[in-house]
Parts: C-alpha cells; sequence; structure tokens
C-alpha cells in the first residue's frame, strides 16, 4: 500500500508538471499569436497611413505642378536575345518656372487666377521650360501596375517629399507611435517588406516600404508592440488557465491527501487492535490465574495465599476499569464529561505508589528518583493524576536507551502545583514537540517497533485540562524530556 501511494504521489506530481507545462507552452502559443495579430493590424494601418500620405502629398503637389512642374511617364517592354521580357520606365519632367513665365516675384505663390493665365501660356513658353528624362529598368517590378505606379510615386516625390514629420501625424491619429527613418536602398524594392518581432520579452516590428521606388528611397517605420496591452488582452485567457490549473492542483492534492490519511487511518485501526489486545492481555491472564486459584481448594484455605489472590484479582479489575475509562474519555474527547473527584492528599506517597506499580521492561535498567517533598499536601482527581503520572513514566520508559533514570519533583508556585517528570531518553525534536499533545499523533517514534496509538498525551492533557491546569514539554534531542503539569490550587 505505501509503494502504491508513493508511485500514486510521484505520478500525481508528474501529471501536475506536465499539465503546468502544458499550460505555459499554451499561453505562450497564445501570446505569440496575440503579438502576430497586433503586429497584422498595425501593418495595415501603416499601410493604410502611407496611401493616406500619398494621396495627400499627391493633392498638395497637384496646386503646385501646374506651376512648377509637368511629367510624362512612358513604360517600353523588349524581348531580350535569351527571350527574358525586359520592362523600363523613363520619366520625362518638364520644370516650368511659372513665375518666370509671368514676370514676378520669385517669392511670391501663385494666385489661383495667375495659375489659370499661365496653363494658358505653357504651351507657348517652351525655352522657359526645363527638360529631364530618367529612365529605370523596372524588369524586377512584380506587375506594370507597380512599374506605373513607381513613376507617379517619382513624380509626387518631386512636386512634395516625402517626410518624416507627414507620416508621422498620420501614424498618431491612427494610435501607432513608431520610429520612423528616411533610407537609400542598396537595390530597388517595389513593395513593404515587414519584418516580424524576435523577440517576446521586448516585441517589435518593422516595416520598410519604398515610397520613391525609382530612386530607391524608402522608409521604416519601426513600432514597439505594448506587452501590457498584449496581456491586457489575453485577460480572460489567463485568468481561465490560472483557474483551471489551481483547481486541478488543488483536487490532485486533496486526492492524495485523503487517500494518505485513509491509510494512516487503517495504520491506525491495526495499531489500535494491537495494543488493546497487548493492554487486556495482562490483566486478562492475571484474572484467568486468579480463577484458577480460587477452583483450588488446598490454596483457598491458605488465607494469606487467599488475601493474594483476591488483591490481584482487584488489581486486574482496576486496570481493566481503568483501561476502559480511559478508551471512554478519549473517545469523547470532551474535558465536561469526565467526572473529577477532587480530593487532598501527599502527592510524594502517590508518587511513591505509582512507582512501585509501574512494569519495567527487562531490558533495561532503570532508576526512579522521587524528588517530592515528603509533606507535599495537594489537591485533585487522585485517580486522573495517577493516569497523569504513570503515562508520562510509561512513556520515559519507552522513549528512551537502556539505562533509564526517571526524575519525579514538584514545587509550589502562587498559582499552584508544578509537577514535573524528567527523564535522559531520545528527547522530541522542535517539529514533534508542538504536535505530540494531539490526538493520534506519534512522533519519530511511529517509525520504530515501538508500539502505541499516539493518545496517551492527548489523554494526559485531557485530565490536566479538566483539572483546569496546563502541560508543557520542554526537550532535547538525545538528552532528554522534562513534562511539566500545572495544577490549580
Ligand atoms: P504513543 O506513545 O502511543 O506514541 P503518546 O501520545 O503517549 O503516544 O506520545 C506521542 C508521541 O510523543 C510519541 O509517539 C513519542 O514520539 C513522543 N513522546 C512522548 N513522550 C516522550 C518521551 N518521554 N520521550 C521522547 N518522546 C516522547
Amino acid at each position: 500500500m505505501e509503494k502504491k501511494i508513493k508511485i500514486l504521489y510521484i505520478l500525481s506530481i508528474a501529471a501536475i508538471l506536465a499539465f503546468l507545462v502544458m499550460q505555459v507552452y499554451w499561453l505562450y502559443g497564445r501570446y505569440e499569436y496575440s503579438i502576430s495579430e497586433y503586429e497584422n493590424i498595425s501593418c495595415e494601418k501603416i499601410s493604410k497611413a502611407i496611401v493616406e500620405y500619398n494621396n495627400e502629398r499627391a493633392k498638395h503637389s497637384a496646386v503646385k505642378k501646374i506651376a512648377r512642374t509637368q511629367s510624362s511617364y512612358q513604360m517600353n517592354t523588349d524581348i531580350d536575345s535569351v527571350g527574358i521580357r525586359r520592362r523600363t520606365v523613363s520619366i520625362t519632367t518638364k520644370e516650368i518656372d511659372g513665375r518666370k513665365i509671368l514676370g514676378i516675384s520669385e517669392k511670391r505663390d501663385l494666385t489661383p487666377e495667375e495659375m489659370k493665365t499661365l496653363q494658358d501660356l505653357i504651351l507657348d513658353s517652351l525655352d522657359m521650360v526645363d527638360e529631364k528624362v530618367a529612365t529605370v529598368d523596372a524588369s524586377t517590378a512584380p506587375s506594370d501596375g507597380i512599374a506605373w505606379n513607381a513613376m507617379r510615386n517619382f513624380d509626387n516625390e518631386i512636386q512634395s517629399p516625402f517626410t518624416t514629420e507627414g507620416i508621422d501625424s498620420i501614424l498618431r491619429m491612427n494610435n501607432l507611435n513608431a520610429e520612423i527613418t528616411l533610407i537609400l536602398q542598396d537595390s530597388v524594392t517595389w513593395e513593404p517588406i515587414t519584418i516580424r518581432h524576435s523577440s517576446v520579452i521586448s516585441p517589435r516590428f518593422k516595416v520598410i516600404t519604398p515610397y520613391s521606388e525609382l530612386e530607391r528611397k524608402a522608409v521604416v517605420i519601426e513600432c514597439e508592440i505594448p506587452r501590457s496591452e498584449i496581456l491586457r488582452n489575453m485577460g480572460w485567457t489567463l485568468a481561465l488557465a490560472f483557474i483551471l490549473s489551481v483547481f486541478l492542483i488543488i483536487c490532485l492534492l486533496w486526492q492524495i491527501k485523503t487517500i494518505v490519511k485513509l491509510t494512516r487511518l487503517d495504520k491506525m485501526r491495526n495499531s489500535f487492535i494491537t495494543t488493546m489486545i497487548h493492554e487486556l492481555k495482562r490483566p486478562i491472564s492475571t484474572l484467568k490465574m486468579c480463577v484458577s486459584g480460587i477452583d483450588n481448594d488446598k490454596l483457598m484455605e491458605d488465607d494469606r495465599l487467599r488475601h493474594e489472590l483476591t488483591a490481584e484479582t482487584r488489581i486486574a479489575l482496576d486496570n481493566l476499569s481503568a483501561y476502559f475509562s480511559k478508551l471512554r474519555d478519549i473517545t469523547f474527547n470532551n474535558v465536561e464529561q469526565i467526572p473529577l473527584n477532587v480530593t487532598a492528599f501527599n502527592l510524594s506517597n502517590m508518587v511513591d505508589g505509582i512507582l512501585k506499580s509501574v512494569a519495567i521492561p527487562s531490558t533495561k535498567r532503570v532508576t526512579f528518583e522521587n524528588d517530592i517533598a515528603g509533606d507535599m499536601e495537594i489537591s485533585a482527581d487522585p485517580s486522573h493524576l495517577t493516569n497523569i503520572i504513570t503515562n508520562l513514566i510509561e512513556n520515559a520508559l519507552k522513549y528512551s536507551g537502556e539505562d533509564v533514570v526517571v526524575r519525579i519533583n514538584s514545587e509550589s508556585t502562587p498559582e499552584g502545583v508544578k509537577i514535573n517528570v524528567a527523564d535522559n531518553g531520545n528527547g522530541i525534536s522542535a517539529a514533534d514537540r508542538s504536535r505530540i499533545f494531539n490526538r493520534f499523533y506519534r512522533g519519530k517514534a511511529s517509525a520504530t517497533d515501538i508500539p502505541g496509538m499516539g493518545l496517551g498525551l492527548s489523554y494526559v492533557k485531557l485530565l490536566v485540562d479538566a483539572h483546569g491546569g496546563e502541560i508543557s514539554v520542554e526537550s532535547s534531542e538525545g538528552i532528554g524530556s522534562v513534562f511539566t503539569i500545572k495544577l490549580p490550587q
């Protein structure tokens, strides 16, 4: 059974650990997923913001365009000698100095009326036009549409250059805080590139978007992914996982505890039966012996022997009845139900009587020292106090080596009387000391062959409580123990 419980215990711990690892793994997956979701949403926001900004720039440059530049786009596709389709784009930009044409100051912007006039004049003023042609190989562009768009972006950049402030204000309006850098790439890229987060502790991601592809100009937008927001989004999942884990762990531990408790109860039942048989054996065999003596006419004729037999019978019956009252008192464990018959008596004489009747194990050399003053009179229930002291002495003999010294002394205090039962036995560990007065608690002794049910000291405490007194213990392992009883007088 013990082995099975151990295996169950190990398996349960392993199951708990495996479950926790699975939970952590699952939560990690959820966390990663939430980060990716956040990244996707942010990337979408960024691409929308860039489109919005480009549209704004295009709108802004429309007015200027008339006054300053006119562009035309052209795309040529050839099949080269190895049969590969080559795409070339060329942009012709005509820079027009509108102010020059209208003969006005260079610093002033044109009014709408002036622009209208300018539109009419442009075609006649070709000598005022500065023409630039840019031709770029756009074979790597994924589609013609993208190549056309690149030309528009090129033109847009000339009219209204891309600025970090411009895109930043749009991103902020969309609740995105980002680090923005404009870079010049080594080669032409046509589409945005997203560099996903690599760390889960401080996750960040980067989007590199070309804004003037033909000039290899791109903007790098780097965002921090706020962990607190991710965790907040996972709030319910986290709470549920936590509650479930705690619930499962409690159930498993409870299960183990119940099994351990049941095993202990089973052990206790066996120990109880063994001790009961042990305790009953002695008085019953004495009684058996006495009854056979009574049956012997010759023995009965001897007055001295007859008296001895009657006395033995009485002692055996007293022991039996004391044992049953002990069982009854412990079973009810109720101080009020213990009848007290308080009388005044001589303590030293009582202890002498106890020391004479205590059964000394044949394997031990025992020395009793009764240091109680001969005239020490106290008030208590003599039969209960006898039980108390007998139990303490029996324990002193049980939990000790071969040479045992048991010393009993007492002193009068303003609160009452103090009785000390000291031994030079095994001693009690600090952890056990606080629990030995509990019912069925057995200290280290339970691991040895020393018989017992863990009821003796709880019974002693019950009887001391019934007197309104106190019991305490001082002990050093390997040196001995002193049990002190304080009884009010
Ligand atoms: P039991 O003797 O049946 O185990 P008790 O209630 O009398 O039950 O004692 C409880 C525990 O206290 C014992 O198991 C033992 O470990 C410890 N104990 C009691 N008296 C002594 C003592 N004099 N010296 C060392 N240990 C003791």
